[in-house]
């Protein structure tokens, strides 16, 4: 029985407009083993298409192809695949060998498609490449090959598998004549140890080394002729593969292989790879770092909200909404003065919350212009660009401008927010922050207290200003994590109002002095006070608690837009990466066309095309997340840095779950990208991807 069997075979192309090329033309000829069989033509006879239908390439074709008595029109894909890798190799003009691979991983793929071991692979490869004299070159890259090398090791890759069939197109075409004759030798070797070698060749010197020469012309053989002068080097030493080895394996490409060929494949390209990484990862970066500075803020701030609240006070202020909670429209023109309680206002609130704690049989009850009265009055302002204090000394007059001017609430003895030292101001004294005491030039707070500074302050009260200008001892620093690092001024509240009538009555204005803008209700207990702050937030949308927690609830106000914000630019970027990983990954393929002709003529399945590019989009994921990652971390640093020498203060708090998250989005997105490249690369028909140039 004939190895190879080809009967009445027609091959058609199809053209784009339904017509049909026809580049085989009723093809007969059977061959045996041990034959070096020589196909001859000119250009565009269809010796390439014969070879592809041999070789398994291409099934698209009427009539019979038999090997070894099976019909290969009967074999389904993945016994089309089987045949491609173990019963046949082939060899090309150009060598299609893969660039990024060194020469010991180029004749080791086809078992490495099979998931054959390392060690056992190597060993292969290296007696197989040791018996074509390429001992020495194992490690280097293809192109660091002359044109001869590159062509034994293109047929070491197709004798690795021990093949029955050896199809070369071409095999000398791009050589000079004695590299030539040497794989001329080779291929007669091949053959004399029982093996099927069916070339392409130009050259008549070529064919005539072979033992049988067949002329195709127009898609039909007019020639076939037997050489009675070939002589068949029966040595047995000849063999080069040793098939006693081992059965040949079953195996597939595992998924460890598939990641080893991207490394390689990516390494190769590492610039534009690590690009890619690099842009993913900014928009990896600026979730993790707005995310951390969100949960750094909020975390500030609420501990903060906690430190500047007293459990046996309500602190109550004006909001900006009305009793609905609509937004009331400023109408007041200068926004740096507070919103101020009339005395009917007072009372009136004094009385809903008494209700409201009676009939909730609470039994306290407030008391206001009372003799036990448990009601304070509180002011705040921001004197930004009117309020200084001056030190002066004997030899230098020192100056701070005071940003915020706020009455002492009366907890803050009790918080232990004032140094110890000190008391809390009274008449014709004040308090002041660290940061306002540096600005005068004292750096200790205890000499500074009981020195005396002038205070000024332009005020606009009830549209007139007013100027007050006066000289006042320090009583107490107020140290607090919040303020401290503000230009703040504390005063009583009595005595900012008797400056007011004072400055008032200079100008000739009648004494009207201030009204309070903040309540501070002292009660019995925790409980009373939460039920008192948990009646104004629901029923009361006009009035908000102390300046520290309508500050907590301006972040988390602001938080939350920012989120939103956010979220919608996260998206935004993560889109542009997935689109910008999606053509990278798709010119990848466009790259990469002929390895991917090769790999399939070697017999790779389209299961395992798709492996080795998904496996390559997962690791751009991965690259990309950790990318992300480490320059988180960096610039996290960073910031940090600069926002403690700079706020006293790093609102930054980066949550471990973060970076898992910002690596599994990485993933997600480039393996998302990856799916249709790589099914793209998968499909590629063969003969198409073989011929790409
Ligand atoms: P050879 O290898 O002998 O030079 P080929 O087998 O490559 O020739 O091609 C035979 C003929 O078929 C040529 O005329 C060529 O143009 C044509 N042909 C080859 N491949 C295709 C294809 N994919 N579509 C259409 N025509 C093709
Ligand atoms: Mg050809």
């Amino acid at each position: 029985m004939k190895e190879l069997v080809i009967q009445n075979v027609f091959k058609d192309y199809k053209l784009a407009n339904k017509e049909k090329f026809n580049a085989l033309n009723d093809v007969n000829i059977s061959f045996e083993k041990g034959e070096l069989v020589s196909i001859v033509g000119e250009s565009g006879s269809g010796k390439s298409t014969l070879m592809n239908l041999i070789g398994g390439l291409d099934s698209d074709y009427r009539g019979l192809i038999s090997i070894g008595g099976k019909d290969l029109k009967s074999f389904k894909n993945k016994q089309l695949d089987d045949y491609r890798k173990k019963k046949i190799g082939f060899v090309f003009q150009s060598f299609n060998l893969i660039s990024h691979l060194s020469v010991l991983e180029n004749v080791t793929i086809p078992l490495t498609l099979s998931n054959i071991k390392e060690s056992e692979k190597n060993k292969k490869a290296i007696n197989l490449l040791t018996k074509l004299g390429l001992k020495d070159q194992i490690k280097k890259k293809p192109t660091q090959l002359s044109g001869g090398q590159k062509q034994r090791v293109a047929i070491a890759r197709a004798l690795i598998n021990d093949p029955d069939i050896i199809l070369a197109d071409e095999p000398t075409g791009a050589l000079d004549s004695t590299t030539t004759l040497q794989i001329l030798d080779l291929l007669k070797d091949i053959a004399d140890s029982g093996k099927l070698v069916i070339m392409v060749t130009h050259s008549e010197r070529v064919a005539k080394i072979s033992s049988r020469i067949v002329e195709i012309s127009d898609g039909k053989i007019i020639n076939d002729v037997v050489n009675q002068n070939y002589k068949r080097n029966t040595n047995s030493n000849n063999n080069l593969i040793d098939t006693n080895e081992k059965a040949k394996k079953d195996g597939h490409l595992s998924f460890f292989s598939s990641l080893k060929l991207s490394i390689l494949n990516m390494w190769a390209s590492k610039t534009k790879n690590f690009l890619m990484a690099l842009g993913v990862s900014i928009s990896l970066i600026s979730m993790i770092l707005m995310l951390s500075f969100g949960a750094g803020l909020t975390g500030y701030i609420s501990t903060l909200a906690e430190d500047y609240s007293s459990p046996n006070y309500v602190t109550i202020s004006k909001s900006d909404k009305d009793k609905d909670g609509n937004k009331i429209e400023e109408s007041s023109s200068n926004p740096f003065i507070p919103k101020m309680f009339e005395e009917n206002e007072i009372l009136e609130i004094v009385d809903e919350l008494n209700n409201t704690l009676s009939s909730n049989n609470n039994d306290f009850l407030i008391n206001y212009q009372k003799e036990n009265d448990n009601l304070t009055l509180g002011f705040s302002m921001m004197t930004m660009f009117s309020g200084t204090i001056s030190y002066n000394t004997q030899d230098s007059k020192n100056e701070s401008s005071i940003v915020y001017t706020y009455t002492t609430p009366p907890y803050y003895n009790e918080n232990n927010f004032i140094t110890k030292t000190g008391h809390i101001s009274e008449e014709n004294e004040i308090m002041l922050s660290y940061a306002a005491l540096k600005l005068l030039n004292i750096e200790d707070p205890e000499l500074a207290i009981g020195e005396t500074v002038n205070l000024k302050i332009n005020m606009n009260v009830f549209d007139t200003n007013i100027t007050i200008n006066k000289d006042v001892k320090i009583s107490a620093i107020v140290d607090t994590s919040l303020f401290s690092n503000m230009l703040i001024m504390y005063v009583d509240y009595d005595f900012l109002n008797n400056c007011v009538k004072e400055s008032q009555i200079n100008e000739g204005i009648s004494p009207t002095g201030l009204k309070p803008s903040l309540l501070f209700i002292k009660t019995d207990g925790k409980e009373t006070t939460d039920l008192l702050n948990n009646y104004i937030k629901n029923y009361r949308k006009d009035l908000s608690g102390s300046i520290e927690e309508q500050l907590a609830s301006m972040f988390s106000e602001m938080m939350s837009t920012f989120s939103i914000a956010m979220a919608i630019i996260s998206g935004i970027s993560l889109f542009v990466a997935l689109i910008m990983i999606t053509v990278v990954l798709y010119m990848s393929v466009s790259e990469r066309t002929k390895e991917i002709g090769v790999l399939k003529s070697i017999g790779a399945r389209k299961k395992d095309i798709h492996l080795i590019f998904s496996t390559e989009s997962l690791l751009i994921g991965i690259l990309s997340g950790l990318t992300g990652i480490i320059f988180s971390l960096i610039l996290g640093g960073i910031l940090s840095v600069i926002l403690n020498s700079v706020l006293g203060f790093a609102p930054i708090n980066m949550l471990w779950y973060y970076f898992i998250g910002a690596l599994l989005i990485s993933v997600t997105i480039s393996v998302l990208a990856g799916l249709y490249p790589s099914s793209k690369a998968a499909k590629l028909d063969p003969v198409d991807a073989l011929r790409h140039e």
